[in-house]
């Protein structure tokens, strides 16, 4: 059966902008402009996009941190935090980012689409309970989560009362603020692969959750240069093996593509293939785990043509197909040795963490 696909985007999300930032509108202009290149775009449902509620605010912020975001965007432009602007635009920008995150983690969870892309700036993964950060407003792929949490129950996709939502973090950061959202969480699993050491600092495999949710936090810390072959047997020691040992009822992914060797923010050197390998792995594991229900997030990714032609691969991936585009290959880097570090992350998980 083909998979419905639906995407969340919006023009407005092109309105926040700060001139020279990385993150910048001409990201999505790209992405849009390949998905229609390579007619993608047309075998994907448009979800409409609407502002998120304050109260789907608060299922992943402290009320006192949209107070203070809603306080200083009264006079822009300004900076939130020294890396994330905000002009007259950003916040609409960043409820609709919120809202169409939400939207469609609940329409899958609700069986009206099978499997989604939200297409949204400002970016969310950064953003904590208590702050923005790292050009993050709100946390998209948490409220996400948690919308979908309550949309999930009773509709008999779920065993249990509380669905089960599993997140993998594939841009080169650490997703230090899904992490802070879920630490004492059972029912939401997150998973980051990132670069380390790098911003923002966090994510050493030693966290692993808090309380009730120790057990369901994974973080693998790949060193500089560590290129596919760290990202393949990550996945196959790691990602895949916790995804299936959690069993979610839906999968969320953190999307972002500066690990890309050509990226300018980090030094992690995957290519367009691997991400694309990846991404065919995620969409393999949402079919054996949870009924195929799988939504994407855009996060980073600040060389525009590695995003365009990796969110590419991924339209196809969740289409179903193996085809993949990759017109930049390997960048001739060399592979750092990530077997050592896999090596104490599998121990740790094995020794019962
Ligand atoms: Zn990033």
């Amino acid at each position: 059966m083909t998979a419905r696909l639906a995407l969340a985007a919006s023009p407005l999300f092109l309105d926040h902008a700060k001139p020279g930032h990385p993150e910048r509108p001409e990201r999505l202009v790209e992405v849009r402009r390949e998905l229609e290149r390579t007619s993608l775009l047309a075998e994907f449902t448009p979800l409409s996009v609407r502002e998120a509620t304050r109260d789907e605010l608060l299922l992943a912020h402290e009320a006192a941190h949209i107070d203070t975001v809603a306080r200083l965007v009264a006079d822009t432009p300004v900076m939130l935090d020294e890396d994330t602007y905000a002009n007259e635009h950003t916040w609409r920008a960043s409820l609709c980012a919120a809202g169409a995150a939400a939207d469609l983690a609940t329409a899958i969870m609700r069986g009206t689409c099978d499997r989604g892309l939200a297409l949204v700036r400002p970016p969310g993964h950064h953003a904590t309970p208590s702050r923005t950060m790292g050009f993050c407003v709100f946390n998209n792929i948490a409220i996400a989560a948690r919308a979908a949490q309550a949309a999930g129950v009773g509709t008999g996709t779920c065993a249990g009362a509380t669905p089960r939502i599993a997140i993998v973090d594939f841009d080169v950061h650490h997703g230090n603020g899904t992490q802070d959202i879920f630490i004492a969480d059972p029912s939401v699993l997150f998973i980051s692969l990132h670069q380390y050491p790098l911003w923002p600092g966090t994510g050493w495999f030693d966290a692993t959750g808090e309380g009730a949710g120790v057990g369901a936090n994974v973080n693998i810390p790949l060193p500089p240069g560590a290129g596919d072959a760290a990202l393949k047997a990550a996945f196959a020691r790691i990602v895949l093996p916790q995804l299936r040992r959690f069993r979610p009822d839906l999968l969320l992914v953190s999307g972002g593509w500066d690990a890309h060797w050509r990226d300018p923010l980090a030094q992690l050197q995957y290519s367009l293939a691997g991400y694309a390998w990846a991404c065919r792995q995620l969409v393999q594991a949402a079919d054996e785990l949870c009924g195929g229900r799988i939504a994407v997030m855009l996060e980073g990714g600040y060389d525009t043509e590695v995003l365009a032609v990796g969110v590419a691969n991924l339209a196809r991936a969740l289409a179903g197909r193996d085809a993949q585009d990759d017109p930049l290959g390997d960048g001739g880097m060399g592979e750092t040795n990530a077997g050592a570090l896999l090596d104490r992350v599998v121990a740790q998980w094995d020794a019962g963490a």
